[in-house]
This record gives structure tokens, C-alpha cells and sequence, in this order.
């Protein structure tokens, strides 16, 4: 399969990010264009990773294969309309807007392939996990390349029901905050234990990032990993005994609950 040619509506933050881990996985400059309203975007983008940032989104999705709709979901509906006439009938749009579904896309749009994705943060640095969501009018060359546009930048799962993006958006979406409150609390906790403050944050971060690299290369579940460093009595049981006595994972899943019925309720 030729690498598709991608058109960037929006190069803001999450474009970027796409943009850089595309470069990174050896997508030539030549097959990526994005287009943004912003001078000084247009330049930084451009310097920063070699392609035409265009001021005209028109211009940008001539002879894209991919046109990527990367600008925040106020303005979705207006530069949809606008630029629905300058879209082919088989270009594929791939839409990382929260809370915009495919039918509101199609109606700005004309009826076509749209896949929609919920991405999250960490793909600012490269470690993102995107749910994804295609419609009936996607093709299977189409949604191997729009999955493997979202690899770029970290995991990209498929859903087969567009409702499952607000659970997506209640783990993942939202995700990176529960973990980073966690953070801030357990570093708050290390600081009223005697520890200086920065000891108690370095602490925290890499013991996160330790638990998630073993989380992730382990051939077990984080249940049978947390169970192996709980020896009986000892201090990590004092711990989680205290946690579990405090509700947490009810709590954990009321707080994913309000997550789900928010996103619904935006969208
Ligand atoms: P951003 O503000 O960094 O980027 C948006 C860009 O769109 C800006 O550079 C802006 O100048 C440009 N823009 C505004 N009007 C435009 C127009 N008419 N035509 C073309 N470009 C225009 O925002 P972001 O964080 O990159 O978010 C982009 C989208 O990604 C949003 O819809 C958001 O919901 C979604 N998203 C972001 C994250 C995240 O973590 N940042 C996570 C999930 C989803």
C-alpha cells in the first residue's frame, strides 16, 4: 500500500503531535500538508517538521488521500460546511474532535468515509491511546491506513459501536488526569511523611512509569502483578487494605460513570 497523502485541517497541538510521529516513522515531508489560520503556526509547524502549512484549508485537500480534521469542536460545524464543496466523494475524513459524532460530520459534510477517533494526551508525546470508530463507508485500505495514522503517535483500537467513544473517552480520553491527581496526591502524601517535596515527586513519577512499563510488558494482568508485591501483612497490603476500605474501586467507577455520561451529553 503507497503511503496515503494526508491533509491536516487545524495544525494545532494534536496535529502536531500526528505530524511529527508520521515524520518519525519515515512518512516523507512531500505526502503530509496541513493548513491553519495562524501565521505564526503556519511557520512553526512548517520549520519544526519540514511540510507546507498552507493558510487556505481548500487548498490543502486538493490531492489528499486522508484529510484530518484537527481543530477544536466550536468551529467543526462552520469549516466543515466551508469546506465540504473542496472535498472529493472517496477522500477519507478522519475526525480526532471530541464529542462531534459521524452523523453530525456526514450532515456538515455530504454522506462519505469518516472515521472518528478519540485520541488523549500522551500522544503529545508519542504515547497515546486512540479508540476508533469508522462508518459504513469506510474501506478496509482506509481504515488500515487511518489506524496506522493514530499508531503513529501510540495504540489505536478499534470499536465496532460509535457509542463505545464516551467509555473510551472515560479510560483514555480523560485518563491521563486520574492518573496525574494520583500523582499529585501520592506526592502530597510522601511530602507529609517527611520527604522533601521534589525526593517525594521523582518518587512518584518513576514508580508510575515503572508501573506502567512492567504493566505493559507483562504477560499478566496488573491484578496478578499487584498480587505478587503484596506480600501477607506487609506494607503494601496496609496500603491497599486502606484503599479498598475507603471504596476505591467503586469509586473508580463512579468517577468513569460521570466520565461516559458527560461525553454523551456533549455530543
Ligand atoms: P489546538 O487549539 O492546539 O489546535 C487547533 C488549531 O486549529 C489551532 O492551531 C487553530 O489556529 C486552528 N484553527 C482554528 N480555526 C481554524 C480553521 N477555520 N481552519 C483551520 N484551522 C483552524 O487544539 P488541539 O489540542 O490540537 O485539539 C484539536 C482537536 O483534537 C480538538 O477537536 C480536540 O477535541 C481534539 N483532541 C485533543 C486532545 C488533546 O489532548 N489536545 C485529546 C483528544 C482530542
Amino acid at each position: 500500500m503507497s503511503t496515503p497523502r494526508i491533509a491536516f485541517i487545524g495544525a494545532g497541538n494534536m496535529a502536531a503531535s500526528l505530524i511529527g510521529g508520521l515524520r518519525a516513522k519515515g512518512v516523507d515531508a512531500e505526502r503530509i500538508v496541513a493548513s491553519d489560520p495562524g501565521a505564526e503556526q503556519r511557520a512553526k509547524v512548517s520549520a519544526e517538521h519540514g511540510i507546507q502549512v498552507l493558510g487556505d484549508n481548500a487548498e490543502a485537500v486538493k490531492d489528499a488521500d486522508i484529510v484530518v480534521l484537527s481543530i477544536k469542536p466550536q468551529v467543526m460545524k462552520a469549516v466543515c460546511q466551508a469546506l465540504a464543496p473542496s472535498l472529493q466523494p472517496g477522500q477519507l475524513v478522519v475526525s480526532i474532535a471530541a464529542g462531534i459524532t459521524c452523523a453530525s460530520l456526514a450532515a456538515w459534510l455530504g454522506p462519505r468515509p469518516i472515521v472518528r477517533c478519540m485520541p488523549n494526551t500522551p500522544a503529545l508525546v508519542g504515547q497515546g491511546a486512540s479508540g476508533l470508530f469508522a462508518n459504513a463507508e469506510v474501506s478496509a485500505t482506509q481504515r488500515q491506513q487511518a489506524g496506522e495514522l493514530l499508531a503513529a503517535v501510540g495504540i489505536a483500537l478499534w470499536l465496532d459501536d460509535e457509542k463505545l467513544i464516551d467509555a473510551v473517552t472515560a479510560v483514555s480520553g480523560s485518563g491521563p488526569a486520574y492518573f496525574f491527581l494520583l500523582m499529585e496526591a501520592m506526592t502530597a502524601a510522601g511530602e507529609k511523611l517527611g520527604l522533601p517535596r521534589e525526593t517525594a515527586e521523582q518518587l512518584t513519577l518513576q514508580t508510575a512509569l515503572g508501573a506502567a512499563r512492567m504493566a505493559v510488558s507483562s504477560d499478566v494482568d496488573a491484578a496478578e502483578l499487584r498480587r505478587r508485591v503484596t506480600s501477607p501483612n506487609g506494607t503494601t497490603e496496609a496500603a491497599i487494605k486502606t484503599f479498598q476500605a475507603g471504596g476505591f474501586e467503586a469509586l473508580v467507577q463512579q468517577a468513569l460513570n460521570a466520565a461516559d455520561r458527560r461525553s454523551a451529553e456533549l455530543a
